[in-house]
């Protein structure tokens, strides 16, 4: 972007021209090219919430998939406010990250509680819900309500970054200087679009690798380009390390049944059923018999990379269990909210004989003997 006597300019050189040139193309370019996503049809402040958390670390072909779906379980918030937390997470399978899912749950019954139902309109309020941060924030205000609020995410980040020709490392605090950008360049209006534009540009134009250059609305302002810098900029912190480990996971059979578990509070995959992980206490009393290992899976979580031994063991009756842990029939597996490893289990039991019936959606079947949450909270009130 070319200098201007007499135009304002803030640190990062766009001067009031070169702002309106760049709001004009992308807001041009964004009226040809908008991708069809589910969540753009009817962009209200619930969807665009439930679609922007989906979106953060997953893919969008995924959460096009999980989207519907989930929407169909629950329409609106007080729906979602009002279903079960294992109903939720059994909803969220195949995205992952089910932090975001509990928080989703967790923050709807705030709006419920304080908001009658209703996402509140202002950043500070929206902030203060569970797992809403200065992005999500910005995408509702922006989006939903026409609010000129700015974005920056992965995709965003990598154009304003090109964009102005930012050179430092990014990520986390070190965007502060990117979101300085967004706030200058987001229109008083077409706020919801031009957002959606970056985003767009950023995910099919100003690629990580081998931007498409010659077919971008801000090649003529573009000082990365200019300066044949897109190979260096974005300057991302180096990933850490994967630490690879191997586990194994207890599948306890008695005749159609297995034994499951409960995640507990800050493990991985808090809240889901999966199978024990080796070593298990308390198994002493089923007596069970020799492991026959019927496979392995590998699996990515965090920085983790994981070679998961999947062994069986026939045991000699089925005792009573206490909660975490329950007897589930192999069928209901189906509709059980399990862990990602947990339904590849699931899936390698199915095939050693015992199919469980086509997955059930958003349908939570409690295990025989235990009790579910909402009936557990129902009991201490
Ligand atoms: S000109 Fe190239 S590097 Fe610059 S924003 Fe467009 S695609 Fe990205």
């Amino acid at each position: 972007m070319g200098r201007r006597t007499g135009a304002r300019a803030g640190g990062d050189g766009l001067e009031a021209r070169a702002i309106a040139a760049v709001r004009r193309a992308l807001l041009r370019w964004y009226a040809r090219t908008a991708r069809d996503l589910p969540w753009r049809r009817a962009p209200d402040p619930y969807r665009v919430w439930v679609s922007e958390t989906m979106l953060q670390q997953t893919q969008v072909e995924r959460v096009c998939d999980a989207f519907g779906r989930f929407l169909d379980s629950f329409p609106t918030v007080s729906a979602l406010a009002a279903a079960e937390e294992s109903a939720v997470l059994r909803a969220w399978e195949g995205l992952g990250y089910y932090r975001r899912a509990r928080q989703l749950h967790a923050a709807a019954r705030v709006v419920v509680a304080e908001h009658g139902g209703r996402l509140p309109e202002d950043d500070g309020a929206l902030r203060r819900l569970p797992g809403i941060g200065r992005y999500t924030a910005g995408a509702i205000r922006s989006i939903a309500l026409g609010q000129p609020a700015p974005i920056v995410e992965a995709n965003s980040r990598r154009v304003l970054a090109r964009l102005v020709g930012h050179r430092a490392e990014v990520g986390g605090a070190a965007d502060e200087p990117l979101w300085q950008v967004a706030a200058r360049l987001v229109p008083p209006r077409g706020a919801g679009a031009f957002n959606q534009a970056l985003m767009d540009l950023g995910a099919t134009v100003c690629t990580p690798r081998a931007p498409r250059c010659p077919r971008c609305p801000l090649l003529g302002h573009c000082r990365a380009h200019a300066g044949g810098l897109t190979g260096s900029i974005p300057r991302l912190p180096r990933p850490r390390a994967a630490e690879v480990r191997e586990e194994t996971a207890l599948v306890i059979r008695h005749a159609e049944h297995v034994l499951v578990e409960q995640r507990r509070p800050g493990e991985w995959w808090e809240g889901l059923w999966d199978f024990p992980r080796l070593p298990a206490s308390g198994l002493a009393g089923l007596r069970p018999g020799p492991p026959h290992e019927i496979g392995r899976i590998v699996y990515t979580v965090t920085h983790h990379r994981i070679t998961l031994r999947v062994v069986v063991r026939r045991a000699a009756r089925r005792t009573k269990l206490a909660p975490p842990r329950a007897w589930v029939s192999v069928a209901d597996l189906a509709g059980l909210a399990l862990s990602s490893p947990g339904r590849r289990i699931a899936r390698m039991l199915a095939d050693d004989g015992t199919e469980p019936p086509p997955r059930r959606r958003s349908r939570y079947v409690p295990a025989p003997g235990t009790t579910s949450s909402s009936a557990r909270e129902k009991k201490r009130a």
